[in-house]
């Protein structure tokens, strides 16, 4: 279904200027469960969506304050939200713009008018992409490529050999497994990942990762650097056995 039971419900940012389709659009895809938001103007969704990170936008073209193709360039270029799928919506006239936005790294696209039956399958679609889905052997376990990490008992193996990683350590990876595909910054990380403690936790996060990296081995190419952001962890996509349409 749409909720994932790992994170909570899907977020979804719905920028549209003509309040009548983000009306539809937000009631029907609360209907399925999604969390809503919607945005009249290019410039205020760009906003929200930085402060957000939703996992999926559903972009209008003709937008006031910032265009839609801007605000699709925007994302597309910035570390923090190229991963977060963008449909956008299009009136026939844009059909040339849609190319464009495709160009620019939008992830599909919808002309009005459409069904919303068919908006629906295309976000779930989106969705699924958005969040590689782990691979959950049994509860509190979970399974990337030849990582394992089992959050019951703090313990980590890779290929099947135990990696005795720090409390921090630990909660890093914790938290890199809970936003597989996502940029997470270092502030994000320390508040995050290391919560209540962050303030009498050494700041330099660079040198955790460094430690968890080398504990982890060849499972360390999981935990990829983006330059001047922070860290991003990239296990394979896999699609949920529960997530089939
Ligand atoms: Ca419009």
């Amino acid at each position: 279904m749409s909720h994932d039971p790992d994170n909570g419900p899907f977020m979804v940012v719905v920028v549209e200027d003509e309040s009548d389709i983000a009306n539809i659009i937000a009631f029907n895809l609360e209907t399925e469960g999604y969390k809503v938001t919607c945005v009249d103007r290019g410039d205020h969704g760009l906003t929200i969506i930085r402060r957000e990170i939703p996992d999926l936008v559903i972009l209008d073209l003709m937008l006031p304050g910032i265009d839609g193709l801007s605000v699709c360039q925007q994302l597309k270029s910035d570390p923090m939200t190229r991963d977060i799928p963008i449909i956008m919506v299009s009136a026939k006239a844009e059909d040339s713009d849609i190319v464009i936005g495709l160009g620019l790294g939008a992830d599909d696209y919808i002309s009005k008018p459409f069904s919303i039956r068919e908006l629906a399958a295309r976000a779930k679609v989106a969705l699924r992409k958005s969040r590689p889905a782990r691979h959950e052997v049994a509860e509190g376990r979970m399974v990337f490529d030849e990582l394992v990490i089992d959050a019951e008992r703090h313990e980590v193996t890779v290929s099947g050999h135990p990696a005795s990683l720090t409390v921090t350590e630990f909660r890093l990876l914790q938290q890199f497994a809970e936003n597989p595909g996502r940029a997470l910054s270092r502030e994000q990380l320390i508040s995050q990942a290391l919560g209540k403690d962050a303030a009498i936790i050494d700041r330099n996060i660079d040198v955790h990762i460094a430690s968890l990296r080398r504990k982890l081995g060849k499972a360390a190419r999981l935990i990829k650097t983006i330059r001047g952001i922070g860290y991003k962890f990239t296990p394979g996509r896999r699609t949920t056995p529960s997530a089939t349409p």
